[in-house]
């Protein structure tokens, strides 16, 4: 079986009837890129870039960043990488921030929320992205947008980095897309009215659950709680990719979701484009895809929306 799955690397990720969707790898940090292309995955749907700011002392710098970006993209080649801002706060505390504790930390000062009160360290990372942008493919990713002020807002700085770059001369891709993580309720129940203002959707169903049923996506004692299978989740990822479709952009998912084979089908009846996920799930979800019709998908879609 495991000579089977390695013969899958090269082939695309393709229903038996025709219906192709992309299969990309979440990292961590540069090191993973190895994994991601060993086991085929096509670009690189979530970068999560948390890493450069733990295990230190102070603020990485803009030169820094760029550095660590342009390695995992210039590695990518022509392939997208999607570099997710900074998410801090929930379960990812830096200590030199001085983060106050707070009660509920998942419900508090968090992510983008962070970032639109801290400019100053936002618009660095921003810059730092754009700037690696001039040597491949990169989309940004906001992550935890509960409305369109705040892509506006996040919007508004980027604009600012950019024309801080422009004024130095400093390349960057004018094209380069921007989309957010749709990981609240709120943004997913919204997302007629997001859809117009970015270039795609990236469900992140960790957040999305816990969000969803009330249920702490690190607590044990309430494990048997958090299901991505729930009708509740499934209809807002529904609703979520539907509204994309509607107004031309696409949905990706990089929760742990997506690199479940169990819930391979039902993504792909969804009508979902991009699954992003840890390296080694990427053999398995393929296998999955590559024996599906859209047909049984669709039907198996339909009863998970209602519970079965
Ligand atoms: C998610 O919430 O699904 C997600 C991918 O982000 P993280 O796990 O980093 O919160
Ligand atoms: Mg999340």
């Amino acid at each position: 079986y495991k000579e089977k799955l390695k013969s899958l690397t090269t082939l695309p990720a393709l229903t038996r009837d025709g219906r192709k969707v992309e299969l990309e790898a979440n990292i961590g940090t540069p090191k993973d890129v190895e994994a991601a292309l060993s086991n085929g995955a096509e670009g690189i749907g979530l970068f999560r870039t948390e890493f450069l700011y733990m295990d230190r002392n102070n603020l990485p710098t803009e030169d820094e960043q760029f550095e660590a970006y342009k390695k995992v993209v210039t590695s990518m080649g022509c392939k997208r990488v999607t570099i997710r801002t900074l998410d801090i706060g929930g379960d990812k505390d830096i200590p030199y921030l001085g983060l106050e504790k707070e009660e509920n930390p998942f419900l508090g000062w968090r992510a983008i929320r962070f970032c639109l009160d801290r400019p100053e360290i936002f618009k660095t990372q921003l810059r730092a992205i754009l700037r690696a942008s001039a040597y491949g493919k990169v989309s940004i990713m906001y992550p935890m947008i509960s409305d369109i002020e705040e892509v506006r807002k996040a919007n508004k700085l980027l604009e600012e980095a950019k024309s801080e770059l422009r004024s130095n001369g400093i390349p960057y891709d004018l094209n380069i897309e921007v989309g957010i993580m749709v990981e609240i309720p709120s943004a997913a129940l919204t997302a007629d009215i997001l859809a117009r203002e970015v270039d795609f959707f990236s469900i992140g169903t960790n957040d999305l659950t816990q969000y969803t049923l009330a249920v702490d996506r690190g607590n044990q004692r309430v494990r048997g709680y958090y299901n991505y299978f729930q009708p509740g989740v499934l209809r807002l990822i529904k609703y979520c990719i539907e509204q994309a479709h509607k107004h031309g952009i696409y949905t990706a998912m990089c929760g742990e979701m997506a690199g479940d084979p169990e819930a391979t089908k039902i993504l792909l009846g969804l009508g979902l484009d991009v699954f992003s996920m840890s390296a080694s799930s990427i053999p398995l979800v393929k296998d999955v895809i590559r024996n599906t019709t859209m047909e049984e998908a669709r039907a198996l879609a339909e009863k998970a929306l209602m519970n079965g």
